[in-house]
Protein backbone atom coordinates (compact mmCIF):
# COMPACT_ATOMS: atom_id res chain seq x y z
CA UNK A 1 0.00 0.00 0.00
CA UNK A 2 1.05 3.47 -0.36
CA UNK A 3 1.71 6.13 2.55
CA UNK A 4 -0.13 8.99 2.56
CA UNK A 5 -0.20 11.66 4.84
CA UNK A 6 -2.61 14.26 4.25
CA UNK A 7 -1.09 17.84 5.53
CA UNK A 8 -2.85 21.17 6.06
CA UNK A 9 -3.68 23.80 8.35
CA UNK A 10 -7.09 23.38 10.66
CA UNK A 11 -10.26 23.48 9.09
CA UNK A 12 -9.42 22.98 5.89
CA UNK A 13 -11.33 19.09 5.47
CA UNK A 14 -8.40 16.56 6.45
CA UNK A 15 -9.94 14.56 8.41
CA UNK A 16 -13.44 14.44 6.43
CA UNK A 17 -11.10 12.96 3.39
CA UNK A 18 -9.47 10.86 5.82
CA UNK A 19 -12.90 9.03 6.33
CA UNK A 20 -13.56 9.01 3.06
CA UNK A 21 -10.57 7.20 1.97
CA UNK A 22 -10.66 5.24 4.96
CA UNK A 23 -14.19 4.61 4.12
CA UNK A 24 -16.17 1.97 6.42
CA UNK A 25 -13.15 0.19 7.72
CA UNK A 26 -12.60 2.38 10.68
CA UNK A 27 -9.99 0.63 12.36
CA UNK A 28 -7.03 1.54 12.74
CA UNK A 29 -4.05 -0.14 13.41
CA UNK A 30 -0.87 1.03 15.78
CA UNK A 31 -3.03 2.62 17.91
CA UNK A 32 -0.79 1.98 20.73
CA UNK A 33 -2.08 3.21 24.10
CA UNK A 34 -0.30 5.16 26.25
CA UNK A 35 1.50 6.95 23.45
CA UNK A 36 -0.22 10.20 23.26
CA UNK A 37 1.57 12.01 20.32
CA UNK A 38 1.05 8.55 18.24
CA UNK A 39 0.75 9.09 14.66
CA UNK A 40 -1.83 6.33 13.60
CA UNK A 41 -2.18 4.74 10.26
CA UNK A 42 -5.67 3.67 8.43
CA UNK A 43 -5.71 1.24 5.28
CA UNK A 44 -8.01 2.98 2.98
CA UNK A 45 -8.40 2.50 -0.73
CA UNK A 46 -8.90 4.64 -3.40
CA UNK A 47 -10.26 2.72 -6.37
CA UNK A 48 -8.22 0.40 -7.05
CA UNK A 49 -5.06 1.62 -5.04
CA UNK A 50 -4.33 0.55 -1.63
CA UNK A 51 -2.74 3.16 0.82
CA UNK A 52 -2.14 3.00 4.25
CA UNK A 53 -2.91 6.82 5.62
CA UNK A 54 -1.03 8.35 7.97
CA UNK A 55 -3.09 10.57 10.48
CA UNK A 56 -1.47 13.49 11.65
CA UNK A 57 -4.45 15.00 13.01
CA UNK A 58 -3.72 14.39 16.23
CA UNK A 59 -0.96 17.08 16.18
CA UNK A 60 -3.16 19.74 16.29
CA UNK A 61 -5.10 18.55 19.87
CA UNK A 62 -1.93 19.73 21.38
CA UNK A 63 -3.03 22.63 23.21
CA UNK A 64 0.52 24.28 24.47
CA UNK A 65 2.08 25.11 21.74
CA UNK A 66 1.77 27.73 19.28
CA UNK A 67 -0.56 26.97 16.27
CA UNK A 68 2.74 27.32 13.96
CA UNK A 69 4.94 24.81 15.94
CA UNK A 70 1.76 22.17 15.85
CA UNK A 71 1.44 22.59 12.14
CA UNK A 72 5.68 21.89 12.03
CA UNK A 73 4.93 18.50 13.94
CA UNK A 74 2.29 17.19 12.24
CA UNK A 75 3.83 17.96 8.75
CA UNK A 76 7.77 16.71 9.97
CA UNK A 77 6.02 13.39 11.53
CA UNK A 78 4.09 13.10 8.27
CA UNK A 79 7.28 13.15 6.38
CA UNK A 80 9.21 10.82 8.58
CA UNK A 81 6.78 8.16 7.22
CA UNK A 82 4.75 9.33 4.12
CA UNK A 83 5.90 8.21 0.18
CA UNK A 84 3.22 11.07 -0.81
CA UNK A 85 1.84 13.46 0.85
CA UNK A 86 -1.63 14.88 0.01
CA UNK A 87 -1.20 19.01 1.03
CA UNK A 88 -4.94 20.51 1.39
CA UNK A 89 -6.34 24.28 1.21
CA UNK A 90 -9.60 25.54 1.66
CA UNK A 91 -10.56 26.63 -2.00
CA UNK A 92 -12.94 28.90 -0.95
CA UNK A 93 -10.28 30.54 1.18
CA UNK A 94 -7.99 30.80 -0.88
CA UNK A 95 -3.74 30.27 -0.14
CA UNK A 96 -3.48 32.31 3.40
CA UNK A 97 -0.19 32.94 5.26
CA UNK A 98 -0.28 29.89 6.95
CA UNK A 99 -0.75 27.81 3.71
CA UNK A 100 2.49 29.02 2.67
CA UNK A 101 3.99 28.09 5.94
CA UNK A 102 3.24 24.97 5.30
CA UNK A 103 4.44 25.10 1.47
CA UNK A 104 7.36 26.07 2.78
CA UNK A 105 8.23 23.52 4.88
CA UNK A 106 7.04 21.03 2.78
CA UNK A 107 9.46 22.02 0.32
CA UNK A 108 12.22 21.47 1.82
CA UNK A 109 11.64 17.56 1.80
CA UNK A 110 12.02 15.41 -1.21
CA UNK A 111 8.60 13.53 -0.61
CA UNK A 112 6.12 14.35 -3.32
CA UNK A 113 3.21 16.00 -3.13
CA UNK A 114 -0.36 16.75 -4.41
CA UNK A 115 -2.05 19.77 -3.78
CA UNK A 116 -5.68 19.48 -2.73
CA UNK A 117 -8.14 22.59 -2.94
CA UNK A 118 -10.97 21.12 -0.51
CA UNK A 119 -14.24 22.46 -0.69
CA UNK A 120 -14.26 23.34 -4.37
CA UNK A 121 -18.25 21.99 -4.60
CA UNK A 122 -19.23 25.49 -4.91
CA UNK A 123 -16.76 26.88 -7.70
CA UNK A 124 -18.28 29.93 -8.18
CA UNK A 125 -16.49 30.71 -4.70
CA UNK A 126 -13.55 30.03 -5.17
CA UNK A 127 -11.58 32.22 -3.35
CA UNK A 128 -8.24 32.29 -4.87
CA UNK A 129 -7.11 28.92 -6.00
CA UNK A 130 -5.19 30.72 -8.85
CA UNK A 131 -2.60 31.91 -6.66
CA UNK A 132 -2.10 28.33 -5.36
CA UNK A 133 0.03 27.84 -8.45
CA UNK A 134 2.88 30.15 -6.19
CA UNK A 135 2.81 27.44 -3.74
CA UNK A 136 5.03 25.58 -5.89
CA UNK A 137 3.32 22.22 -6.22
CA UNK A 138 1.81 22.65 -9.38
CA UNK A 139 -1.66 23.49 -9.95
CA UNK A 140 -4.43 22.21 -7.30
CA UNK A 141 -6.46 19.41 -6.94
CA UNK A 142 -10.12 20.75 -6.74
CA UNK A 143 -12.02 18.79 -4.44
CA UNK A 144 -15.16 18.39 -2.24
CA UNK A 145 -14.11 15.62 0.54
CA UNK A 146 -17.47 16.21 2.01
CA UNK A 147 -19.30 15.57 -0.69
CA UNK A 148 -16.97 13.30 -2.95
CA UNK A 149 -16.96 15.51 -5.64
CA UNK A 150 -13.35 15.32 -7.43
CA UNK A 151 -12.18 11.98 -6.50
CA UNK A 152 -11.46 10.71 -10.23
CA UNK A 153 -8.62 13.46 -10.27
CA UNK A 154 -7.22 12.74 -7.10
CA UNK A 155 -7.20 9.40 -8.25
CA UNK A 156 -5.70 10.49 -11.23
CA UNK A 157 -3.54 12.07 -9.65
CA UNK A 158 -2.46 9.73 -7.03
CA UNK A 159 -1.59 7.06 -10.27
CA UNK A 160 0.82 9.63 -11.95
CA UNK A 161 2.10 10.15 -8.28
CA UNK A 162 2.91 6.49 -7.39
CA UNK A 163 3.95 5.37 -10.85
CA UNK A 164 7.15 8.24 -10.07
CA UNK A 165 7.32 7.12 -6.88
CA UNK A 166 8.24 3.78 -8.43
CA UNK A 167 10.17 5.26 -11.40
CA UNK A 168 12.48 7.38 -8.98
CA UNK A 169 12.80 4.28 -6.58
CA UNK A 170 13.84 2.19 -8.93
CA UNK A 171 16.36 4.80 -10.53
CA UNK A 172 17.99 5.19 -7.12
CA UNK A 173 18.04 1.10 -6.75
CA UNK A 174 20.34 1.30 -9.92
CA UNK A 175 22.12 4.12 -9.56
CA UNK A 176 25.80 3.48 -9.32
CA UNK A 177 27.57 4.24 -5.91
CA UNK A 178 29.63 6.89 -7.13
CA UNK A 179 33.56 6.40 -5.83
CA UNK A 180 36.57 8.44 -6.25
CA UNK A 181 39.89 7.95 -5.11
CA UNK A 182 42.23 10.34 -3.89
CA UNK A 183 45.55 11.51 -2.59
CA UNK A 184 48.69 13.21 -3.50
CA UNK A 185 50.99 11.68 -6.11
CA UNK A 186 52.65 8.45 -5.13
CA UNK A 187 50.57 7.59 -2.26
CA UNK A 188 49.56 4.53 -4.04
CA UNK A 189 46.61 5.39 -5.70
CA UNK A 190 47.45 3.75 -9.27
CA UNK A 191 48.44 0.75 -7.75
CA UNK A 192 45.28 0.29 -5.17
CA UNK A 193 43.30 0.82 -8.25
CA UNK A 194 44.86 -1.72 -10.17
CA UNK A 195 45.13 -4.13 -7.54
CA UNK A 196 41.24 -3.61 -7.10
CA UNK A 197 40.43 -3.77 -10.91
CA UNK A 198 42.66 -6.96 -11.38
CA UNK A 199 41.45 -9.18 -9.06
CA UNK A 200 37.86 -9.68 -9.72
CA UNK A 201 37.07 -11.31 -6.53
CA UNK A 202 37.60 -8.25 -4.67
CA UNK A 203 35.38 -6.35 -6.57
CA UNK A 204 32.03 -8.39 -7.42
CA UNK A 205 32.79 -12.06 -6.29
CA UNK A 206 32.36 -14.91 -9.28
CA UNK A 207 29.26 -13.80 -10.72
CA UNK A 208 29.59 -10.32 -12.36
CA UNK A 209 32.42 -9.17 -14.50
CA UNK A 210 33.30 -5.23 -14.73
CA UNK A 211 32.84 -2.71 -17.42
CA UNK A 212 35.21 0.21 -18.29
CA UNK A 213 35.16 2.74 -20.40
CA UNK A 214 37.61 5.42 -20.85
CA UNK A 215 36.35 7.70 -18.20
CA UNK A 216 34.43 5.14 -15.35
CA UNK A 217 34.89 2.11 -14.16
CA UNK A 218 31.67 -0.19 -13.14
CA UNK A 219 31.05 -2.60 -11.37
CA UNK A 220 28.51 -4.91 -8.68
CA UNK A 221 29.20 -5.37 -5.22
CA UNK A 222 26.90 -7.12 -2.98
CA UNK A 223 24.32 -6.30 -5.40
CA UNK A 224 24.94 -2.71 -5.80
CA UNK A 225 26.18 -0.89 -8.54
CA UNK A 226 29.12 1.10 -7.86
CA UNK A 227 31.26 3.58 -10.50
CA UNK A 228 34.49 4.77 -10.31
CA UNK A 229 35.44 7.73 -12.62
CA UNK A 230 38.06 9.47 -13.55
CA UNK A 231 41.09 8.69 -11.57
CA UNK A 232 44.76 8.38 -12.27
CA UNK A 233 45.05 5.17 -11.91
CA UNK A 234 42.40 3.95 -14.75
CA UNK A 235 44.67 5.90 -17.80
CA UNK A 236 47.18 4.07 -19.72
CA UNK A 237 50.18 3.71 -17.64
CA UNK A 238 51.94 6.05 -20.10
CA UNK A 239 49.44 8.84 -19.55
CA UNK A 240 49.47 7.68 -15.67
CA UNK A 241 53.24 9.10 -15.18
CA UNK A 242 52.30 12.51 -17.01
CA UNK A 243 49.02 12.72 -15.17
CA UNK A 244 51.13 12.06 -11.94
CA UNK A 245 53.93 14.98 -12.53
CA UNK A 246 50.55 17.68 -12.93
CA UNK A 247 47.54 16.17 -10.91
CA UNK A 248 46.09 19.73 -10.20
CA UNK A 249 43.70 20.77 -7.37
CA UNK A 250 40.87 21.00 -9.98
CA UNK A 251 41.26 17.36 -11.26
CA UNK A 252 40.79 16.41 -7.21
CA UNK A 253 38.26 19.07 -6.78
CA UNK A 254 36.50 17.98 -9.75
CA UNK A 255 36.93 14.29 -8.74
CA UNK A 256 35.61 14.70 -5.20
CA UNK A 257 32.21 16.74 -6.55
CA UNK A 258 31.66 13.92 -8.71
CA UNK A 259 31.94 11.13 -6.15
CA UNK A 260 29.61 10.39 -3.21
CA UNK A 261 31.70 8.71 -1.30
CA UNK A 262 35.62 9.41 -1.63
CA UNK A 263 38.74 7.57 -0.85
CA UNK A 264 41.85 9.36 0.57
CA UNK A 265 44.65 7.48 -0.09
CA UNK A 266 47.42 8.30 2.30
CA UNK A 267 51.11 6.71 2.30
CA UNK A 268 51.67 5.54 5.95
CA UNK A 269 54.55 7.37 5.99
CA UNK A 270 53.85 10.38 5.86
CA UNK A 271 50.05 10.35 6.53
CA UNK A 272 48.33 12.95 7.48
CA UNK A 273 50.17 15.68 6.67
CA UNK A 274 49.27 19.69 5.67
CA UNK A 275 47.89 18.54 1.85
CA UNK A 276 45.97 15.26 3.52
CA UNK A 277 44.59 17.49 6.27
CA UNK A 278 42.89 19.95 3.68
CA UNK A 279 41.73 17.32 1.26
CA UNK A 280 39.95 15.16 4.09
CA UNK A 281 38.74 18.99 5.03
CA UNK A 282 37.74 19.66 1.10
CA UNK A 283 35.71 16.31 1.20
CA UNK A 284 33.78 16.96 4.52
CA UNK A 285 33.34 20.78 3.41
CA UNK A 286 31.55 19.26 -0.23
CA UNK A 287 29.42 16.90 2.37
CA UNK A 288 30.89 13.59 1.10
CA UNK A 289 31.37 10.51 2.98
CA UNK A 290 34.62 9.58 3.45
CA UNK A 291 37.12 6.78 3.84
CA UNK A 292 40.90 6.93 5.23
CA UNK A 293 43.27 4.21 3.71
CA UNK A 294 46.48 3.86 4.78
CA UNK A 295 48.54 2.80 2.14
CA UNK A 296 51.92 0.45 1.66
CA UNK A 297 51.46 -1.11 4.79
CA UNK A 298 53.76 -4.20 4.10
CA UNK A 299 56.30 -1.59 4.83
CA UNK A 300 54.72 -1.13 8.48
CA UNK A 301 56.72 -2.48 11.44
CA UNK A 302 54.56 -1.44 13.88
CA UNK A 303 51.16 -1.85 12.81
CA UNK A 304 49.21 -1.72 15.89
CA UNK A 305 50.58 1.56 17.54
CA UNK A 306 50.85 3.32 14.13
CA UNK A 307 47.40 2.65 13.47
CA UNK A 308 46.39 4.22 17.18
CA UNK A 309 48.80 7.23 16.69
CA UNK A 310 47.11 7.85 12.88
CA UNK A 311 43.34 7.69 14.50
CA UNK A 312 44.19 9.83 17.05
CA UNK A 313 45.60 12.27 14.97
CA UNK A 314 42.98 12.23 12.48
CA UNK A 315 39.96 12.97 15.32
CA UNK A 316 42.16 15.80 16.49
CA UNK A 317 43.22 17.46 13.58
CA UNK A 318 39.62 16.51 11.86
CA UNK A 319 37.09 16.45 14.53
CA UNK A 320 34.57 17.28 12.18
CA UNK A 321 34.94 13.62 10.47
CA UNK A 322 35.54 12.04 13.79
CA UNK A 323 35.11 8.63 13.08
CA UNK A 324 35.92 8.02 9.81
CA UNK A 325 36.65 4.67 8.75
CA UNK A 326 40.07 3.54 8.35
CA UNK A 327 41.39 0.77 5.45
CA UNK A 328 45.06 -0.26 6.19
CA UNK A 329 46.39 -2.02 3.32
CA UNK A 330 49.12 -3.38 1.05
CA UNK A 331 47.99 -2.76 -2.99
CA UNK A 332 51.76 -4.81 -3.16
CA UNK A 333 50.27 -7.90 -1.47
CA UNK A 334 46.98 -7.47 -1.50
CA UNK A 335 47.03 -7.83 2.23
CA UNK A 336 43.34 -5.28 3.34
CA UNK A 337 42.38 -4.24 0.01
CA UNK A 338 39.07 -6.60 0.73
CA UNK A 339 38.38 -4.54 3.72
CA UNK A 340 37.73 -1.63 1.02
CA UNK A 341 34.46 -2.05 -0.63
CA UNK A 342 32.86 -3.16 2.25
CA UNK A 343 33.79 0.09 3.95
CA UNK A 344 32.30 1.98 0.96
CA UNK A 345 29.41 0.14 0.94
CA UNK A 346 28.86 1.37 4.96
CA UNK A 347 30.14 4.91 4.87
CA UNK A 348 27.30 5.69 1.87
CA UNK A 349 24.80 3.77 4.04
CA UNK A 350 26.02 5.80 6.67
CA UNK A 351 25.95 8.90 5.07
CA UNK A 352 22.45 8.35 3.23
CA UNK A 353 21.09 7.67 6.81
CA UNK A 354 17.26 8.91 7.63
CA UNK A 355 16.82 9.30 11.08
CA UNK A 356 13.04 9.29 12.42
CA UNK A 357 11.61 12.91 13.72
CA UNK A 358 10.25 11.17 17.03
CA UNK A 359 13.73 9.45 17.96
CA UNK A 360 15.38 12.92 17.25
CA UNK A 361 13.29 14.70 19.59
CA UNK A 362 13.41 11.85 22.21
CA UNK A 363 17.35 12.34 21.55
CA UNK A 364 16.96 16.16 21.85
CA UNK A 365 15.17 16.64 24.78
CA UNK A 366 18.06 14.35 26.57
CA UNK A 367 21.16 15.89 25.43
CA UNK A 368 19.52 19.06 26.04
CA UNK A 369 18.74 17.51 29.92
CA UNK A 370 22.61 16.52 30.09
CA UNK A 371 24.19 19.56 29.14
CA UNK A 372 22.00 22.30 29.10
CA UNK A 373 22.73 25.47 25.93
CA UNK A 374 24.79 28.59 28.18
CA UNK A 375 22.98 31.67 28.75
CA UNK A 376 22.98 34.54 26.39
CA UNK A 377 22.62 37.92 28.27
CA UNK A 378 21.20 35.82 31.34
CA UNK A 379 18.73 34.31 28.98
CA UNK A 380 18.67 30.59 28.01
CA UNK A 381 18.75 29.62 24.34
CA UNK A 382 16.29 26.76 23.99
CA UNK A 383 16.45 24.11 21.44
CA UNK A 384 12.36 23.10 21.35
CA UNK A 385 12.28 20.90 18.20
CA UNK A 386 14.64 18.97 15.57
CA UNK A 387 13.93 17.14 12.33
CA UNK A 388 16.25 16.06 9.50
CA UNK A 389 15.45 17.41 6.26
CA UNK A 390 18.01 16.06 4.34
CA UNK A 391 20.19 12.95 4.02
CA UNK A 392 23.80 12.95 2.03
CA UNK A 393 25.21 14.32 4.04
CA UNK A 394 22.47 13.89 6.66
CA UNK A 395 21.28 17.39 7.24
CA UNK A 396 18.89 18.58 10.92
CA UNK A 397 17.61 21.52 11.24
CA UNK A 398 16.70 22.71 15.20
CA UNK A 399 14.41 25.64 16.61
CA UNK A 400 15.17 27.22 19.30
CA UNK A 401 14.49 30.42 20.82
CA UNK A 402 17.70 32.68 20.15
CA UNK A 403 18.62 30.22 17.69
CA UNK A 404 21.08 33.01 16.01
CA UNK A 405 23.01 33.37 19.49
CA UNK A 406 23.75 29.61 19.86
CA UNK A 407 27.76 28.96 20.64
CA UNK A 408 28.90 27.20 17.57
CA UNK A 409 30.91 24.70 20.43
CA UNK A 410 26.87 24.08 21.55
CA UNK A 411 26.60 23.22 18.24
CA UNK A 412 29.66 20.72 18.13
CA UNK A 413 28.21 18.99 21.10
CA UNK A 414 25.02 18.66 19.59
CA UNK A 415 26.43 16.95 16.53
CA UNK A 416 28.64 14.96 18.49
CA UNK A 417 25.90 13.45 20.53
CA UNK A 418 24.15 12.78 17.41
CA UNK A 419 26.67 10.85 15.56
CA UNK A 420 27.12 8.41 18.97
CA UNK A 421 23.70 8.27 19.45
CA UNK A 422 22.64 7.59 15.64
CA UNK A 423 25.73 5.75 15.06
CA UNK A 424 26.99 7.97 12.54
CA UNK A 425 30.84 7.81 12.62
CA UNK A 426 32.71 9.74 9.86
CA UNK A 427 29.77 11.20 7.72
CA UNK A 428 29.47 14.53 7.52
CA UNK A 429 26.70 16.76 9.01
CA UNK A 430 24.82 19.56 9.12
CA UNK A 431 23.05 21.12 11.53
CA UNK A 432 21.56 24.57 11.21
CA UNK A 433 19.16 26.53 14.52
CA UNK A 434 16.70 28.21 13.30
CA UNK A 435 14.73 30.75 15.26
CA UNK A 436 10.60 30.08 15.86
CA UNK A 437 8.26 28.47 17.92
P1 LIG B 1 49.73 7.26 -7.09
O1 LIG B 1 50.53 8.38 -7.54
O2 LIG B 1 48.96 7.61 -5.85
O3 LIG B 1 48.87 6.64 -8.11
O4 LIG B 1 50.80 6.15 -6.56
P2 LIG B 1 51.26 4.82 -7.26
O5 LIG B 1 50.20 3.79 -7.20
O6 LIG B 1 51.84 5.12 -8.59
O7 LIG B 1 52.41 4.35 -6.23
C1 LIG B 1 53.54 5.13 -5.94
C2 LIG B 1 54.68 4.23 -5.51
O8 LIG B 1 54.36 3.49 -4.33
C3 LIG B 1 55.01 3.18 -6.55
O9 LIG B 1 56.40 3.04 -6.60
C4 LIG B 1 54.32 1.92 -6.02
O10 LIG B 1 55.00 0.76 -6.45
C5 LIG B 1 54.47 2.09 -4.53
N1 LIG B 1 53.38 1.38 -3.84
C6 LIG B 1 52.06 1.50 -4.08
N2 LIG B 1 51.35 0.69 -3.24
C7 LIG B 1 52.26 0.07 -2.46
C8 LIG B 1 52.14 -0.91 -1.41
O11 LIG B 1 51.07 -1.36 -1.02
N3 LIG B 1 53.28 -1.31 -0.81
C9 LIG B 1 54.48 -0.85 -1.21
N4 LIG B 1 55.55 -1.31 -0.57
N5 LIG B 1 54.63 0.06 -2.19
C10 LIG B 1 53.54 0.51 -2.83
Amino acid sequence: ALKVAIVGRPNVGKSTLFNRLVGKRLALVDDRPGVTRDRRYADGNIGDIDLTLIDTAGYEDVTDDSLESRMREQTEAALDDAELILFMMDAREGVTALDRIFADHLRRHETPVVLLANKSESRESGGGVGEAHGLGFGEPVAISAEHGEGMADLYAAIVKASRDIEVAEQEEAEKPIRVAIIGRPNAGKSTLINRLLGEDRLLTGPEAGITRDSISVDWTYEGRNIRLVDTAGMRRKARVQEKLEKLSVADTIRAITFAEVVVLVMDRENAFDTQDLQLADLVEREGRALIYVISKWDLEEEPQSRMASLKETADRMLPQLKGAPFVALSAHNGRGVERLMPAILKAHDTWSVKVKTRDLNDWLALAVQRHPPPAVDGRRIKPKYIAQTKARPPTFVMFANRASQMPEQYKRYLINSLRESFDLPGTPMRLTAKSGA
